[in-house]
């Protein structure tokens, strides 16, 4: 088959009550792979995975660093307002009492990961990360079809990293790939990478969207991780918010390293949308390269898309 476009990372809408949403797909064929964020998207991950005949859908099984709090590791609590106010902190007491009220109660990690991860259908760990500067809304966790203001609310990274810690055991019990989400905390997150991921050589690593510094990138990053291993897929919205700082950070990475994103729910976009977001992320590759066509980019990050799951 001839070089796809790549969506090396997306989404579906994390909804409590809609579930298996038909996708529109676009017409020119993409090669995607759907990130889990939670337990109310991974129903409809888990459904796209195994419904796609045509084999363009991976799916990615994870706990997103807005999610986090949802979770538990470690003994079971004693009760659920106990967990969060063990793992939430900021805002005044009224305001994270008002949250904790409209969480459920918490997930086992350890349990969601034995009834609903199979190694078998997963293409990598994902979504995971740390995220200094989000913070809860109103109704308790982002919700893409319920939206409620955002508080002061936020979940302590300690707990985040915990969350993260454990996904990454997971990812190099099984020599999978991770695609990580870091926002406002890179020497952190490149830390437990390197202690935790680097020494296992089957484990790669997306960087996805990175806002990072380009001399974390330079200076850590690909300075001290295997090229073959290390991977930024980059988005429009986020990388290219501005073009010259998108073709700066290209600039910086061997070729090898990039895959593109769309990092959109595919249920809510028009698929014009997310092929027009992967032709001008194609084109733009092309240019920082200074290679011949579009086409040829097209073809170096399929490639290495393969080369990301493991092919
Ligand atoms: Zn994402």
């Amino acid at each position: 088959m001839g070089a796809l476009y790549v969506d090396a990372h997306c989404h579906v809408t994390t909804s409590v009550e809609r579930q298996n949403v038909a996708l529109k797909v676009p017409e020119v064929a993409i090669e995607r792979c759907f990130m889990s964020n939670n337990t109310f998207d991974w129903h409809q991950v888990k459904c796209l995975g195994s419904s796609d005949q045509k084999g363009l859908s991976s799916i990615g099984f994870g706990v997103h660093p807005w999610y986090s709090h949802l979770y538990y590791t470690g003994e079971v609590p004693a009760t659920a307002q106990g967990h969060y106010q063990q793992v939430l902190q900021g805002g005044s007491a009224e305001e994270l009492e008002q949250v904790i009220a409209q969480l459920p109660p918490p997930t086992g990690l350890s349990e969601y990961i034995a009834n609903e991860f199979d190694p078998a259908r997963v293409c990598c760990v994902g979504e995971i990360g740390l995220d200094k500067l989000f913070r809860l809304p109103g109704n308790g966790f982002y919700q893409g079809d319920q939206r409620a203001p955002l508080g002061r609310v936020r979940v302590r990274i300690e707990h985040q990293v915990q969350i993260f810690k454990k996904l990454c055991a997971l990812a190099v019990k099984h020599s999978l790939p991770v695609s990580v989400h870091c926002v406002k905390c890179p020497s952190l997150m490149y830390d437990l990478c390197k202690e935790h991921l680097l020494p296992h050589a089957g484990v790669k690593i997306c960087l996805h969207s990175f806002t990072g510094s380009l001399e974390t990138l330079e200076s850590f990053w690909l300075a001290q991780f295997p090229h073959e291993r290390l991977f930024v897929s980059v988005s429009r919205y986020i990388n290219f918010k501005a073009v010259e700082s998108g073709l700066q950070l290209l600039q910086k990475l061997p070729l090898k390293c990039v895959l593109t994103e769309t990092d959109f729910t595919w249920d809510t976009t028009e698929p014009d949308r997310l092929l027009q977001e992967l032709e001008f992320l194609v084109q733009q590759v092309a240019e920082a390269y200074q290679l011949d066509s579009p086409e040829v980019a097209k073809g170096a990050i399929y490639q290495n898309f393969q080369r990301f799951k493991g092919h």
